[in-house]
């Protein structure tokens, strides 16, 4: 199998992905056979009367659609120390933190090995396809990737973010070292105290290789974009380290200290070369191609909440093309992308049919049909039944101890790479609450959001961040749209964007309330410069890891404290008199 492949070879592990999505119906009834072999006599799926049957019918039966509410009390079980078999045959023995951006808090997952195969499974079948298209050699990886705070449950388990379980993992590690160019950065850089001290001297580091540096990566595009806005503030900085071969004072984690001093040597004629292409850049466009010469693509996650960042991206980015990096979650992975030429907004997933059980609920397209098919949720299909065209809330049964667990995005199927379907990432289901009979989507809100971007952006101002919320503290309730600005708008541009997003959503729920004046005046608040870094400090501060941040797109008012950073930043708001 794919994790015993001592050399990496490509072409084989594309085989085995071929053989394994043409016969994607078999392999799903294999895999949840084997999950459920291995759980069945687990606590949870006793109490639903499994009974060690594992055939797909018996276990949509017996065992109920769920979501993480369902399962907090198994997992809070294990978390504080239980270690029979509550969700899993064999003990949980560490926990995932996933970002927790809908709900504003960090929730445990149970994470296991199988997890950490799975994961390799799709990044090594991810790589062969990127390979196959723009080979790397033996060149260096710019990664932008970071360590969650590790902590112990009450009972001990081990509990830090998917990303730094999986990365820790001495597997992976010496997977990831035998097919990628090896990471600019040392270990104690990855695993560094502080955020913002690792992230300088990822930039060092990439900048000592930056003629070995043959691709750039995060994974999500958030931390690229994070990564090169900061690289604008401190490039001098970075440039008189590499001069004076000192690192800046302000690094103060010994154990990162220690290894960049093995690094970082005088070096005058990399900083002048460094300093004179900055100095020459005409608003920092191309960037990237500019500083490290030999990259071929930048890698990461740009779809989803990230696609708002693609703008920016492609600003530094340059010639290079972005390679938009494959769909998961804590819970597991669900497909890796194999057409990485194809721009971020065309990306689409083929699902791993044996990395997990996966169901997909209907949604349906319109009120119309809500209507006549009664209040009803649709039935789940299963993954080789889903039809072209149609979006669905997936629904994932996973290796470690998630059966039938509600993920919350929405998927479109766009087509299929043999028996398996190729998904399209919608959004996060239901990130807004309604006000009346309005549903507007996470996708609605991002278009709405890219429409009136336009009026800053021919200001020669740009859209840093955005959130929204639902006010409903006077009647009616009214949306609220949260941004962030480069620089300063004039009032009539920002009241034109105010409006702009007014009438942006198309959802006829919105627009006929709007009419009646059943939902108040859109209201936007711009923020103070440096407002959605807070919020991200204080998600980092509640053990989230900038691997695997995303700016909440929707704050509800129980999120107190992020609601808080946004409201005691606004420096100005407007009304929408487009209605
Ligand atoms: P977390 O478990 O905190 O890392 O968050 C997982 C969530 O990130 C998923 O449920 C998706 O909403 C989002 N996500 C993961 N991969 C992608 C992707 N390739 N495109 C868009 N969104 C993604």
């Amino acid at each position: 199998m794919l994790q015993r492949m001592e050399v990496f070879d490509g072409e084989k592990v594309i085989e085995e992905f071929e053989e394994l999505t043409r016969d994607a119906e078999r392999v799903q009834v294999e895999t949840l056979k084997k999950i459920l072999e291995e759980n069945g006599w687990a606590e949870y799926l006793q109490n639903l009367g499994l009974n060690g049957r594992t055939d797909p019918q018996s276990f949509k039966e017996c065992v109920p659609l769920a979501t993480h509410d369902d399962f907090e009390a198994y997992i809070q079980r294990i978390a504080d120390g239980d270690s029979s078999p509550v969700l899993t045959g064999k003990p949980i023995k560490s926990m995932s933190l996933s970002s927790g951006t809908t709900k504003g808090r960090p929730k445990f997952i149970p994470f296991n090995d199988s997890l950490v195969e799975t994961t390799m499974q799709t990044f090594l079948t991810s790589f062969a396809f990127r390979n196959r298209q723009v080979p790397i050699g033996n060149g260096k990886a710019l990664q932008f990737i970071y360590s969650s705070k590790q902590f112990k449950t009450k009972g001990g388990l081990a509990a830090g973010t998917a990303t730094t379980n999986v990365f820790r993992s001495p597997k992976f590690k010496s997977m990831m070292k035998s097919i990628q160019s090896q990471c600019c950065s040392p270990d104690e850089v990855i695993f560094g105290s502080d955020v913002h001290q690792s992230l300088y001297c990822h930039l060092l580091c990439g900048l000592i290789y930056r003629d070995e540096v043959e691709l750039v990566y995060s994974s999500f595009a958030h931390s690229i974009i994070l990564a090169f806005r900061t690289f604008e503030q401190v490039w001098e900085e970075l440039c008189s380290n590499i001069r004076d071969g000192v690192l800046s004072s302000w690094v103060i984690d010994p154990s990162i200290r220690a290894a960049m001093s093995k690094l970082l040597k005088p070096d005058p004629e990399l900083a002048d070369l460094i300093y004179k292409k900055c100095a020459g850049l005409s608003n920092w466009s191309g960037l990237i191609p500019e500083l490290f010469p030999n990259a071929k693509y930048i890698h990461g996650i740009m779809t989803g909440s990230m696609e708002p960042y693609l703008m920016k991206l492609r600003h530094y980015a340059g010639h290079l093309p972005l390679m938009s990096a494959d769909y998961g979650s804590s819970e597991g992975w669900i497909g890796p992308n194999v057409n990485p030429l194809l721009p971020p907004e065309l990306t689409t997933f083929a699902v791993l049919p044996n990395v997990g059980y996966f169901e997909f609920i209907p949604l349906k397209a319109n009120a119309q049909d809500q209507e006549q098919e009664g209040a009803q949720e649709n039935k789940p299909v299963g993954l080789t039944e889903v039809k072209i065209g149609e979006e669905y809330e997936i629904v994932v049964t996973n290796v470690a101890g998630l059966y039938r667990y509600r993920l919350g995005d929405v998927v479109k199927v766009i087509g299929f790479h043999n028996a398996t379907p190729e998904l399209k990432f919608v959004c996060r289901s239901n990130i807004l609450p309604s006000i009346n009979i309005d549903k507007i989507s996470e996708k609605d809100l991002q278009l709405a959001v890219e429409a009136a971007r336009n009026v800053v952006a021919a200001e020669k101002l740009e859209l840093v961040e955005f959130t929204s919320h639902v006010d409903m503290s006077s009647e009616p309730g009214h949306y609220v749209i949260f941004w962030e600005i480069s620089g300063e708008a004039k009032e009539e541009v920002l009241r034109e964007c105010c409006n702009r997003l007014d009438k942006a959503f198309q959802d006829a729920g919105y627009v006929s309330s709007r009419e009646v004046k059943a939902i108040g005046a859109l209201e936007l608040r711009v923020v103070r410069k440096g407002t959605f870094c807070k919020i991200m400090e204080h998600s980092l501060s509640l053990g989230s890891t900038m691997n695997q941040y995303k700016t909440p797109r929707a704050v509800s008012s129980t999120n107190t404290t992020v609601l808080h950073i946004l409201c005691s930043n606004v420096v100005n708001s407007y009304f929408s008199t487009a209605f």
